[in-house]
């Protein structure tokens, strides 16, 4: 087997709270190998979006290991885990988090210069994706005078606009009507797959985990 895009091996996290301590994770290890969509499904406050902050490196305060591309990502400090963010992954929200005032097209665009693209590189790949979607014709559109399904097209644009090793989704699908969570989750993880990115999604919906390669649970802190 190639080399797993993530290799999490007995990774904890507590929490302080009113001099108690929760201990959300509890030892989790899992692999994710290279275009592996994996549902992590476990009922709301299971842990899900703890899990996916660790595996994010958005913030430390972590035990155990946690591997990316084979590297040890555990102990970098703040800067190095940014970079290894922004070349490496691609992230969904449950609320789009587009910038408000950039339009559809900017918010794809704004990941591939960071990145060092040219202007009309990241211009015509972002209205690729974008097309890929079904929202050519709102290019120039500001998040505000977008459905709440297409907000979320253009965040899963977004999120793949750089072709991240590894997508982190939060309940990508959890704030739209069933209909629409059904169509954009099938056009997320159509993308995902033609584009080859390994993606971890977390869901409390047993539905939209079928659709996955493979489902983890997470229960009282291991997955299962
Ligand atoms: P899920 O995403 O599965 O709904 P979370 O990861 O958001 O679950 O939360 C898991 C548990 O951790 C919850 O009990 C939550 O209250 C607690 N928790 C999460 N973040 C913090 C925090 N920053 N401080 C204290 N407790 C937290
Ligand atoms: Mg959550």
């Amino acid at each position: 087997m190639s080399e797993p895009v993530i290799r999490l091996t007995g990774l904890t996290r507590s929490f302080e709270q009113g001099g108690e301590t929760i201990e959300v994770l509890r030892g989790v290890d899992l692999a994710l190998a290279p275009g592996e969509i994996v549902a992590l499904l476990g009922p709301s406050g299971s842990g899900k979006s703890t899990l996916l902050q660790a595996v994010g490196l958005l913030e430390g305060g972590f035990g155990g290991k946690i591997e990316i591309a084979g590297a040890n990502a555990s102990g970098l400090n703040a800067d190095d885990r940014t970079t290894v963010r922004r070349e490496a992954i691609g992230f969904v929200y449950q609320f789009h988090h587009l910038l408000p005032d950039f339009s559809a097209l900017e918010n794809v665009v704004l990941p591939q210069l960071l990145l060092g693209k040219s202007r009309d590189e990241a211009e015509a790949h972002a209205a690729e994706l974008l097309g890929a979607l079904g929202l050519s014709e709102r290019l120039t559109h500001r998040p505000s005078q977008l459905s709440g399904g297409e907000q979320q097209r253009v965040a899963v644009a977004r999120a793949l606009a750089n072709k991240p090793v590894l997508v982190l989704a939060d309940e990508p699908t959890g704030n739209l009507d069933e209909a629409t969570a059904d169509k954009v989750l099938g056009e997320f993880l159509n993308l995902v797959r033609s584009q080859g990115s390994a993606t971890l999604v977390a869901t409390h919906n047993e539905r939209l985990a079928a659709k996955m390669d493979r489902v983890v649970r997470l229960h009282e802190g291991v997955l299962s």
